[in-house]
């Protein structure tokens, strides 16, 4: 296919026989067939810049950069803008009271504070359509891409009736809820005897911060797993409990983050035995990294990039569809910031392509994962 692409592209512009230009044509629409599938899913919602006070610490112009390096340099990554989450989905995760008092602009000036921006209708905008890119990421990678991506989101510092930390509205939670309710909905079409257990859910939380609102709306959900790596001394000042938390001590290099990495993952799945996720939200945020402002850990930017491998690796060995956030990263350059997002999301596109050969070499291998996962 690539050398019809190629015998495609060398002919565009000459001047051919009618015949000839109508097969050019359709090698090149094949060819262009063939490129859109030969790539990972990425969604974006950068379309909405909040209009944030000059000095703000928020570094929004972040997202349309990580979405302009992507596209300019992996050509490996089809890219979409995110649909908007509507109100029911985000009521899978949220009280009707915040997802109301956000929608209609009546949140109070102590909970702006909390979220860390004023309030606006772009602010509104840009949280559903961050929500709506996780969704989709997960929906994709479950119907069989096996890993896709959210070029923004992983804001799970947002609780069920409150934003925080930069975070309005939690997209893994809310899109965590809606995979097992679509997933439910799905089992009951099947006939009884087929019909398994409901899906369930890991959280791979690696942003430098703790998860707390992830915890909260989970902690009384056995079917959602929250994993959490974060430094210790770091925002949020109160931690909440989430089923596995690691804290790291300021400072923390690559060698000891590896490590305490492996033996969170092996504990993790060790204690989802009995009934093994079908589905992971992975955060990758580029925080933990040295030259980041908020981080407190010194991990290189080969440190994250091993990180990432060692997730993708663990995930794909397990066959278990992986959506990818991007979560925080405040460097002091923000280009370094992008840099270390764009290289995750390169290893995504590994990942995807080794989940993509698995499966044409044994295609019911993905189904696998999922019915052991069925009760
Ligand atoms: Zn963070």
């Amino acid at each position: 296919m690539q050398a019809v692409f190629a015998a495609a592209q060398q002919t565009r512009g000459r001047c051919l026989e009618p015949g000839v230009r109508a097969l050019a044509s359709r090698c090149a629409a094949a060819a262009a067939c063939f490129l859109e599938s030969a790539a990972v899913l990425a969604f974006h919602s950068d379309a909405f810049t909040l209009p944030l006070p000059a000095g703000h610490r928020f570094p929004m112009g972040r997202y349309a950069m990580l979405r302009e390096q992507v596209q300019r340099t992996l050509p490996g990554v089809r890219i979409h803008e995110a649909a908007p989450a509507s109100d029911g989905e985000l009521a899978l995760a949220h009280e009707p009271a915040w997802i109301d008092a956000v929608v209609h602009g009546t949140t109070s000036a102590a909970e702006q504070r909390e979220i860390g921006f004023p309030w606006s209708e772009r602010m509104v905008q840009r949280s559903r359509r961050s929500v709506g890119a996780t969704i989709h990421a997960a929906r994709a990678a479950l119907a069989g891409e096996g890993v896709a991506a959210n070029l923004a989101g992983g804001t799970h510092h947002a609780h069920a009736h409150k934003g925080s930390g930069w975070c309005v509205f939690n997209d893994v939670a809310v899109a965590a809820r809606l995979m097992q309710a679509e997933h439910h909905r799905d089992q009951l079409r099947l006939p009884k005897r087929q019909a398994g257990r409901g899906l369930r859910v890991i959280v791979i939380d690696l942003d430098v911060h703790q998860g707390d609102g992830t915890a909260a709306i989970f902690k009384d959900d056995p079917t959602v797993f929250t994993l959490s790596l974060h430094a210790a001394r770091n925002f949020p000042a109160r931690k909440v409990a989430g089923d596995l938390d690691v804290e790291l001590p300021d400072g923390c290099t690559d060698a000891p983050y590896l490590a305490a990495l492996d033996a969170a993952l092996a504990s993790a799945f060790e204690r989802c035995a009995t009934h093994p996720p079908g589905l992971a939200f992975y955060l990758a945020g580029a925080d933990p990294h040295e030259d980041d402002r908020l981080g407190r850990l010194k991990l290189t930017a080969e440190g994250l990039a091993e990180r990432d491998r060692r997730v993708f690796a663990e995930l794909g060995r397990r066959g278990v569809p992986i959506a990818l956030t991007m979560a925080g990263g405040y460097g002091r350059d923000i280009a370094t910031t992008v840099a270390l997002q764009r290289r995750t999301i390169a290893l995504a596109f590994e990942a995807w392509q080794r989940w993509q050969s698995c499966q044409a070499a044994a295609p019911r291998s993905a189904d696998a994962g999922m019915e052991e996962s069925s009760r």
